[in-house]
């Protein structure tokens, strides 16, 4: 059940901490390393959370675990009060997963592909709606491979909507996307969430940070090295403006070098 506007603030619906993952070193294999190094997140019902950090920082990992695809190590993650670790079927019903759109299948078109979803839920979706939400009702005959970057990152949105979710997981949604298609994801992102999705996602975007995220969440190294909203971080952590603002414009520069103005 999507919340509606009915945004319960005072719970968290993601609580997770002290959060570990360890795979085999790539030079030897039989020694470790943390890729994701006790980690510890509140995250509110209703809000667009990033987590924003690059290549390598340990953010698909995360998502992989709250998601159930990849096993806990350490610590522990509660999405709505359950126990990832151990009720991940149940923690499944209540999430949207985003997959990479060149998974899909080949010769089946959109409307079948949600169709096909929906029943891996044991459910029935009105395919049209969904198409609708994520402006492709004119595609629902389409197949995968005809769609554009943008559409198809908007399908797999849609095919993660199947199971009406509470929270979303998007791992860097807009990556290779032009600025229209990304601007159109981040509007669809925003609407999802007005209808009172909560949103987890990933990004190495630093625009996409700012302006579609309510609090952000740093990270490197496996480690989260600071959390809060786009305008704290700035506050806390951006170095002082210059003192004095930059004034005039090229055309000054232009005047400046030559002695008149470029309509003279
Ligand atoms: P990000 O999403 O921030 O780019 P990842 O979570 O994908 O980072 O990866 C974090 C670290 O874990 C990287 O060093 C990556 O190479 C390593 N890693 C990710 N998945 C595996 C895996 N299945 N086996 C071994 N190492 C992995």
């Amino acid at each position: 059940m999507i919340l509606g506007n009915q945004r319960d603030q005072s719970m968290p619906i993601i609580e997770v901490k002290d959060l570990a993952k360890k795979y085999p070193l790539p030079e030897n294999k039989s020694e470790f390393f943390y890729a994701v190094d006790g980690i510890s997140l509140s995250i509110e019902a209703g809000e667009i959370f990033g987590i924003l950090g690059p290549n390598g920082a340990g953010k698909t990992t995360t998502l992989e675990m709250l998601e159930g695809l990849t096993d806990i190590d350490g610590g522990s993650a509660f999405i709505d009060g359950i126990d990832v670790a151990a009720e991940p079927y149940r923690v499944k019903e209540i999430i949207g997963v985003q997959l990479q759109a060149n998974e899909y299948f080949d010769n089946v078109t959109l409307n079948e592909l949600l169709t096909l979803f929906a029943a891996l839920y044991e459910r029935e979706v009105d395919t049209k709606n969904l198409l609708s939400k994520v402006n492709l009702l004119d595609k629902a005959q389409a197949k995968p491979d005809h769609l554009s970057g943008g559409q198809k990152q908007r399908f797999s949105i849609a095919c993660a909507l199947v199971n009406s979710p509470k929270v979303l997981f998007l791992d860097e949604p807009t990556t290779g996307l032009d600025p229209q298609a990304k601007h159109n994801l981040w509007d669809l992102v925003r609407e999802l969430n007005n209808a009172g999705m909560t949103i987890v996602l990933t990004t190495h975007n630093m625009e996409e940070a700012e302006s579609l995220c309510e609090r952000i969440a740093i990270m490197d190294h496996g480690k989260l090295v600071a959390e809060d909203t786009p305008q704290n971080l700035i506050l806390k952590h951006a170095p002082e403006p210059p003192k004095a603002p930059l004034h005039g414009n090229i055309e000054d520069v232009f005047l400046a070098l030559t002695g008149h103005g470029l309509r003279d």
